[in-house]
């Protein structure tokens, strides 16, 4: 099939989509909530002198029109929402986001580049900025041959975290999203704790907590999990495998449900049996560290500074260079999103918390050959200071 199959679905209105009143207002509420984000945007274009921005990153597209396919892009001006998907998806895309111009491409295989290119032509653009951390250079040189086919010179801008930037404050309906998230993450910890027997594998255990996230109502793990006992406790990273959970040894437990797009985050570590001397006294400095940045988190603090709330902790009771990342990050749409609380070389460029946003508090001491201890909440950040979201027990 030809590209000539192209065709402008049109804007679809919220009439058709609505069957009770309960149904409308949640639609009108999450489509009033996206347009004020699109406003945001906006006025990010006028401030860079662009004339529309395409957006090309899952997760931003989501966020600014609320549809959840895997094809699509958006390009959006000062007063064009134009949402290019193809047509495995009409309907759903004039479902989830009925405000929006629809236009469909032909193939699922078929790029929306000679799409985008002609609104391009039609919105006589000059200066159309793009995701540079998303695009890629096939789909980059794509783009420019589709616009050079239309003798449309317009000047493709790249852009850097536009949309991330916004998505580090929550509104209300991305928190509640997200509480519903870690409730039901603290419930599976809660639930599968006491299940852990020294004979199961890293991986079982992996899988009970991933059968068990399901069976709570997560659309799934918001990233692999991780059971890491033992020595295999001292990777911060480690991929569940076969080793036995077994007695008297750290197992860190991360884990996370995913909800709407939502992510959550809790990392546990526990001992079965009974947990050595040195487990007493390291699960001790790491709880503390973390208790020291759950109080001074507050607004205006630099991330920089955040970090160094627990890390200066850490470092006075020797275990400074087994602490071998960043203390936390944001999470939502992504599991790792902005701010992300670390040390950086030039402390005037840290960025600053803000009320509105969640983030992780996950310090962490990892010995070779011994293991690792980690414990990570999830906090929001109120004008007062910090609130914990995360409830499982610790
Ligand atoms: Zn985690
Ligand atoms: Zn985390």
């Amino acid at each position: 099939m030809s590209e000539k199959a192209d065709r402008v679905v049109g804007c679809c209105g919220y009439a058709a989509t609505t069957n009770n009143r309960s149904t409308f207002l949640r639609i009108a509420v999450e489509e009033r909530r996206m347009q004020q984000r699109i406003e945001q945007l906006r006025a990010q274009l006028v401030a860079r002198d662009l004339g529309a921005m395409l957006i090309t990153a899952p997760a931003n597209r989501y966020y600014l029109s609320g549809f959840s396919g895997s094809s699509g892009a958006l390009l959006i001006g000062p007063e064009t929402a134009i949402l290019f998907t193809d047509g495995r998806y009409r309907l759903q895309a004039a479902q989830e986001a009925p405000a929006w111009t629809l236009r469909e491409t032909a193939l699922p295989t078929n790029p929306f580049s000679r799409l985008v290119a002609q609104a391009i032509a039609e919105l006589h653009l000059e200066r159309v900025g793009f995701e540079a951390a998303e695009m890629t250079v096939a789909a980059f040189s794509r783009l420019r041959q589709a616009l050079n086919a239309n003798d449309v010179t317009a000047e493709l801008v790249p852009t850097d975290g536009l949309v991330e930037a916004l998505r580090e404050t929550k509104d209300a309906g991305e928190l509640a999203t997200l509480r519903e998230a870690i409730a039901m993450t603290d419930t599976v910890m809660t639930t599968v704790l006491p299940m852990l027997r020294p004979e199961m594998s890293e991986r079982q255990a992996a899988w009970l907590i991933e059968q068990t996230l399901h069976d709570y109502g997560a659309d799934g793990p918001a990233f692999p999990i991780i059971v890491a006992a033992g020595p295999n406790s001292a990777r911060p990273h480690h991929r569940s495998g076969s080793d036995h959970l077994g007695l008297s040894r750290p197992i860190v437990i991360d884990m996370g449900a995913r909800l709407r797009g939502y992510h959550a985050d809790l990392t546990r570590t526990v001992v079965l049996g009974s947990p050595d001397a040195r487990f007493h006294n390291i699960y001790a400095v790491v709880l503390e560290a973390q208790r020291r940045a759950i109080v001074g988190m507050r607004p205006g603090l630099s991330c920089a500074d955040a970090d160094a709330l627990a890390r200066d902790h850490i470092a006075a009771e020797g275990f400074g260079d087994a602490f071998s990342h960043s203390l936390g990050h944001g999470v939502g749409l992504d599991i790792h999103e902005g701010p992300s609380l670390r040390r950086v070389a030039d402390a005037a460029k840290s960025p600053v918390l803000q009320p509105g946003m969640v983030i992780s508090i996950e310090p962490g001491i990892y010995l070779e050959d011994w293991g690792g201890v980690r414990i990570e909440d999830l906090v929001l950040l109120t004008d007062a200071g910090c609130t914990v979201l995360s409830q499982a027990p610790k």
